[in-house]
């Protein structure tokens, strides 16, 4: 471990990529694959084991205790915070496996992976290594959002493998249920819903707030309703002459979620897929049906996240996360993005990064990232790594502007590296230690160039850090020749 690495050892309990063959990025906490499994077992029968139920009993359960660990937060600011509901701790109790989290603005921003197949392509164990590839890059949770092939094994084999939370979108599964739309009743989406909080899921992306009176202000859309989950429903109500059954059947989901600690994902059907569509009537309708909603769940003491968009423009990114905040009642916000800009297919892990830096620095407090192939293509492990680390970069950036516990330490560690020509150290700093490396000796491979007071940027005669240091050296020697004589 080089001397930075050691002076800022305190930093281990952040975000510093692992030195001990630990995933990159990913604190292991305590390391036990089954830590949990001794906090649950009173939990067991339970009528309601929320974290939120606990906290507004005054309870601080082993979960707020671990998250508090790991933000480095007094364990009665996580207890209250998650009794009010500006955090929540994703923590299914039968996800024993699970190294939990906070999600919420008091905690460090946070980020989720989308994994999961489709029916045309992928298998568990590309997903599998999808997932492990998601953590060990940094991911913070990850989203199943298998579409097919045999889902809940798929879910299974993520949930036993995963220390982060998993969410999933429980209408996918029942939409593989059925041949057509118009067959989803409120029973199977019960019933899916139920099966899956069984099984360990923590969280759980639910668009009740799709009202059918909302689908015709999406008419005049360029890119009409983009959610899968929306535009599902939308087609259902149309069909049926009905109001969206997830709404109609709110209560009974937060009874299923009370039983095994299942935190609300509250959809957004409705979110814009296009700049042009950005903060129209239709997307901030059903933001106001959700803060309706996230009322009526936190009566169950069920925990709940708000989804955002989406596709806004950069001016308009701050603005969302603040009537998030207003209308939902500070419930934590989990963006999706924003892409700030159409045009770079390919690139819009880029495009949506910008956005979802703005949006962290505003308070969003998950930003859930987009890859390369975002409108193009199922991605692939190395999409899942190029989006995960874009989105490191934009809630790290996030946590140093709102001047979160210790952020900005490790920005410092790996400058002093840098300008001391520690090239090891600054890899071991940097957020792709790996990737680094590989750039820095495409061109100066020999160990001895670790050592050298230069890369090949800028060439050991033009070296700006290397010049500034001998400046400072030669500014320095008179100073000490003095002392020495006058000593
Ligand atoms: S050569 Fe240029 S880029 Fe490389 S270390 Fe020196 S100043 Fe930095």
């Amino acid at each position: 471990m080089s001397a930075n690495l050691r002076e800022c050892s305190h930093l281990k309990l952040h975000e510093l990529p692992a030195t001990d063959g630990s995933p990159a990025g990913h604190d292991n906490g305590h390391g036990d694959p089954h830590s949990r499994e001794e906090w649950v077992r009173d939990r067991i029968g339970g009528q309601n084991v929320t974290q939120m139920h606990y906290a507004r009993r005054g309870i601080v359960s082993p979960e707020m205790t671990y998250v508090a660990q790991r933000e480095q937060l007094d364990p009665e600011l996580i207890r209250s915070e998650v009794a009010c509901g500006r955090m929540i701790i994703p923590a299914n109790m039968h996800h024993t496996r699970l190294e939990p989290i906070a999600i919420g603005i008091e905690a460090r921003c946070k980020i989720n992976a989308n994994i999961g197949n489709s029916s045309v392509t992928s298998d568990i164990g590309s997903e599998l290594q999808k997932l492990q590839l998601a953590i060990r890059y940094g991911a913070h949770t990850a989203m199943d959002l298998s579409t097919g092939g045999n889902i809940p094994e798929i879910r299974q084999a993520i949930i036993d493998n995963s220390p982060v939370p998993i969410g999933t979108v429980p209408i996918y599964e029942a939409m593989a249920k059925v041949e057509c739309i118009e067959e989803l009743s409120i029973d199977l989406l019960l019933e899916t819903i139920a099966a899956q909080a069984e099984q360990g899921v923590d969280y759980m992306t639910i668009h009740a707030g799709v009202l059918r009176e909302y689908v015709p202000l999406t008419a005049n859309r360029v890119t009409g309703i983009v959610s899968r989950g929306g535009a599902i429903l939308a087609q259902w109500m149309k069909h049926h002459k009905k109001q969206n059954m997830l709404y109609d059947h709110f209560d009974e989901i937060c009874e299923i979620f009370k039983k095994h600690d299942v935190c609300f994902s509250l959809g957004d059907g409705l979110r814009p897929g296009s700049l042009a569509d950005a903060n129209d009537d239709a997307q901030f309708r059903e933001l106001d049906t959700l803060g309706e909603l996230t009322l009526r769940a936190w009566e169950h003491d069920v925990q709940v996240m708000i989804e955002g968009p989406g596709h806004v423009p950069m001016h308009l990114v701050a603005m969302n996360v603040e009537r998030e905040m207003e209308v939902c009642h500070e419930a934590p916000f989990y963006v999706l993005g924003p892409l700030v800009t159409d045009v770079a297919p390919g690139y819009d892990h880029i495009t949506s990064a910008i956005g979802a830096a703005i949006a962290g620095q505003a308070g969003a407090s998950l930003l859930c990232y987009v890859t390369p192939k975002e409108h193009l293509g199922l991605p692939d492990a190395d999409d899942v790594r190029q989006g995960v680390i874009a989105y490191r970069i934009a809630a790290h950036a996030a946590d140093v502007a709102r001047g979160r516990q210790g952020a900005r330490d490790w920005d410092d560690a790996l400058s002093r590296a840098r300008f001391q020509f520690d090239w090891n150290g600054q890899f071991e700093l940097a957020m792709d230690p790996e990737g680094a490396r590989a750039m820095h000796d495409e061109t100066l491979p020999d160990e001895t160039h670790k050592g050298a007071r230069y890369c090949s940027m800028c060439g050991p005669k033009f070296c700006s850090m290397r010049l500034t240091t001998d400046l400072r050296a030669a500014a320095a020697e008179p100073a000490e020749e003095l002392a020495a004589s006058s000593g």
